[in-house]
């Protein structure tokens, strides 16, 4: 899999959406910006108050267009509706290594996902700001492994901050929608 430098609106073989959610300041918006770099476009849809971004990513001679959708935080005031979720074949779903209530909160975020997201969905988990372990941990990597095996999602921890492991997260999760699409087109 390799990251091309493709222009924005490059004929691409697939596209999908993906999402990302969580508690607010979990660092969700780092998180993309980080993925996005400069070849990402980062857009806005005023109407429904979501900030999307897309990046073009080859896998094996194809080439996947990956719209990346964020709250840009509306749910700080729970104004994240269904229309958020409809469609999306991945999701990240992010909390705070450093704030219990940000993996105690998980729970919920789940049964939207599952509620209004597609059947199939891929979700990653994802524990950010593990450049703050030493110092501030309240969430143990065993916990969210636990969480993470119970209910089938892959799992990782990420520095936003320093870099570590954002590439691994979002590359996780659109390689398994690629596995997916491909056998659909079968
Ligand atoms: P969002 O509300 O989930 O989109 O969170 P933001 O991306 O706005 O980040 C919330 C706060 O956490 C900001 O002050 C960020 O600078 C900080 N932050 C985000 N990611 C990291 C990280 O990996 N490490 C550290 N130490 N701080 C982070």
């Amino acid at each position: 899999m390799s990251i091309m430098g493709d222009s924005f609106d490059e004929e691409c073989d697939y596209l999908f959406k993906a999402v990302l959610i969580g508690d607010s300041a979990v660092g969700k918006s780092n998180l993309l910006s980080r993925f996005a770099k400069d070849q990402f476009q980062l857009d806005s849809k005023p109407t429904i108050g979501v900030e999307f971004a897309y990046r073009n990513i080859r896998v094996g001679d194809k080439l996947i267009k990956a719209q990346i959708w964020d709250t840009a935080g509306q749910e700080r005031f729970r104004a994240i509706t269904s229309s958020y979720y409809r469609g999306a074949l991945g999701a990240l779903l992010v909390y705070d290594i450093t704030r219990r209530a940000t993996f105690e909160n998980l729970r919920k975020w789940l049964y939207e996902l599952r509620e209004y997201g597609s059947s199939d969905m891929v979700i990653v988990l994802v524990g950010n700001k593990s450049d703050l372990a030493n110092s501030a941990r309240e969430v143990n990597v065993e916990d969210g492994q636990s969480l993470a095996q119970l209910e089938g999602l892959s799992f990782l921890e990420t520095s936003a901050k320093d870099n570590l492991n954002v590439e691994e997260a979002f590359f996780q999760m659109i390689t398994k929608i690629h596995e997916i699409m491909s056998q659909k087109s079968l």
